[in-house]
């Protein structure tokens, strides 16, 4: 579970954790930035093990950045 909480249609710098004990990244952290917050429901998933990881936290980029 995650406290983080998005608006949604904004873009985010996330960092999630990998929580997946089996996995090479387990209980390592990424940044994920742009992160687009959709209709503000957000999950990031592991590029090794394919599973969602914890959002740790969330910061609104100010300014939004321009995508075409
Ligand atoms: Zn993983």
């Amino acid at each position: 579970m995650s406290d983080v909480t998005f608006q949604p249609g904004l873009w985010y710098s996330v960092t999630a954790q990998d929580v997946s004990e089996a996995c090479e990244n387990y209980n390592q952290e990424f940044e994920v930035n742009p992160c687009y917050s959709n209709g503000g429901h957000v999950v990031v998933e592991c590029g090794l093990c394919q599973a969602p990881m914890t959002l740790v936290s969330a910061t609104l980029l100010d300014p939004q950045p321009q995508m075409p």
